[in-house]
């Protein structure tokens, strides 16, 4: 589903991402994991095309991200992205807020997207939050609800840039039990996150990034006996 092959990206003089590559086949939950600046969000938007990037191939879902020509809103279409601010509209509720791109987007009728709503709200577990708007909803609810607003366009592959990492614990244990639920189901899922017990319980592959560089990567087991000092540190720290 997901390929990188050898991505150079960098800002200005600053090399942000430095060779990295990185399979994610269908199903895979892949965690990627790292100290602050290391270039996990740049790899996750790189991967969306959010960023360009200077040299080497990205495949997501057959698209070819690293080609001049790409077709945007097709991978728009596949691809589903959550970020740590929620960004739901505040003047529409949370069924609305779901119903904006089907109806825009796949010119689905209002009906049809309110079912739609409806079912993936319920998914997230907030059938009842429908007619709710933003600032009624708890932050885990608002993330749950950006969380179904993806799921709504039916993407082949998630992406979640730490989305639990301004929640409470509490809210955090709620959004994660969603995007457990979502990995059973069988979603490809790329995440980037500082929940270790989560990584190690649910990824299939965990991507330990250090300067630009996939360092090491394995399975969840893999942060239970660290191979190189710099890993072994970072999960040292107790992040
Ligand atoms: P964190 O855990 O803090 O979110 P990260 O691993 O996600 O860190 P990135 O956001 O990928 O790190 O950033 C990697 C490096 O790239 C940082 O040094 C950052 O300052 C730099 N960077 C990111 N985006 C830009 C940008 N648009 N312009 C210039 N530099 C950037
Ligand atoms: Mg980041």
């Amino acid at each position: 589903v997901v390929r990188l092959h050898d991505v150079h990206k960098s800002f200005g003089a600053l090399k942000v991402l430095d060779g990295v590559s990185l399979d994610v086949g269908p199903g895979e939950v892949a965690a990627i994991i790292g100290q602050s600046g290391s270039g996990k969000s740049t790899a996750l938007r790189c991967i969306n095309a959010l960023e360009t990037i200077q040299q080497g191939t990205i495949h997501v879902c057959g698209h070819a991200i690293h080609d001049p020509q790409l077709d945007r809103r097709a991978l728009r279409r596949d691809v589903g992205i959550v970020f740590q601010s929620y960004n739901l509209f505040p003047h529409l509720t949370a069924e609305q807020n779901i119903m904006l791109a089907p109806t825009c987007v796949k010119g689905m009728t209002k009906a049809q997207a309110r079912e739609l709503a409806r079912e993936v709200l319920s998914h997230v577990g907030l059938a009842e939050k429908a007619e709710h708007y933003p600032e009624q909803l708890s932050g885990g609810q608002q993330q749950r609800v950006a969380i179904a607003r993806s799921l709504a366009m039916r993407p082949k592959l998630m992406l979640f840039d730490e989305v639990t990492s301004a929640l409470d614990p509490q809210l955090t244990g709620e959004v994660l039990k969603v995007m457990e639920n979502l990995a059973r189901e069988g979603m490809t899922m790329i995440l980037v996150t500082h929940e270790m017990a989560f990584a190690r319980k649910v990824a299939s592959k965990v991507v330990y990034m250090h300067r630009g560089r996939v360092w090491e990567t394995g399975t969840g087991a893999m942060l239970d006996d660290p191979q190189t000092p710099e890993l072994r540190a970072f999960i040292g720290n107790g992040l």
